[in-house]
């Protein structure tokens, strides 16, 4: 199993995941014609892509889905609150499969792992994935950390990691008081000590690719979400890899 980043930030999102069989999409909060583009940066054309699953359905990550899998054909997988929130239910066609939050589904050769976690949407999820040869977890749009999340992500061979803010240049920064406060509550993002926090509690004695995803242009630095990640897990900085607005992240391995 091996996976990519299109781009993560409040701008859009989508993860591309892939094992010897199956090949989808985690969000698509870019247009066509950009999710094309990016995706054909790793060498993948929009109509290999099998399925797609949305986690939630701000438009960062739900924006460009419909368009997506209606050109691709991939199947769209989803909870019933994300599907009943998506504007004009676009998406509500005959490839469109609801979701328990809690209860995993096979695609093919690949274990799809729903777990809810708290966010200010109607009923967000964020996933593991597990192939033969590795564990994969996905933890972004998360306002607080649950004893539940913790355990889905201990043991994984990867992690894409919400870094949103630093807590002291979003206190410091230019949001207006409101927009902070929403950030930084419990049903907001995650910031780089919260990250680090969910790191030191959780087995990370697997763990051989990290990656600090979400990153606000604005409240974060990478440099800092590096630091506070690579002093939970005592490695260098560099070894943590930082998922870029425009640029994404390159194939890694997840196993
Ligand atoms: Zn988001
Ligand atoms: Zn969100």
């Amino acid at each position: 199993m091996r996976f990519a980043l299109l781009g993560s930030g409040s701008e859009g999102n989508a993860l591309l995941v892939e094992t010897a069989e199956v090949r989808l999409l985690v969000d698509c909060g870019f247009g066509l014609a950009e999710t094309e583009a990016r995706l054909a940066r790793l060498g993948v054309a929009l109509e290999q892509i099998d399925a797609i699953l949305v986690t939630h359905e701000h438009g960062d990550h739900s924006g460009g889905v419909a368009r997506a899998a209606a050109k691709s054909g991939a199947a769209i997988y989803l909870t019933h609150g994300t599907l009943a929130s998506l504007p004009g239910r676009a998406t509500a066609t005959a490839q469109t499969h609801v979701i328990d939050s809690h209860a995993p589904f096979a695609l093919r050769d690949l274990w799809v792992k729903p777990f809810p976690v708290p966010h200010d949407a109607r009923e967000p999820v964020q996933f593991v994935f597990e192939a033969a040869n590795g564990r994969l977890g996905l933890l972004t749009d998360v306002g607080a950390l649950t004893p539940h999340i913790e355990a889905m992500l201990s043991g994984c061979n990867a992690i894409v990691l919400e870094c949103n803010h630093d807590v002291d240049l979003l206190r410091d920064g230019p949001y207006p008081a409101s927009l902070k406060a929403r950030v930084a509550g419990r049903t907001g993002h995650l910031d780089n000590a919260a990250a680090a926090a969910l790191l030191q509690r959780i087995d990370s004695s697997r763990l051989r690719c990290l990656v600090a995803a979400h990153l606000s242009t604005t409240n974060n630095r990478p440099a800092l979400a590096r630091q506070a990640l690579a002093s939970a897990l005592k490695c260098a900085p560099e070894w943590i890899a930082v998922a870029d607005q425009n640029q994404g992240l390159g194939w890694r391995d997840a196993g």
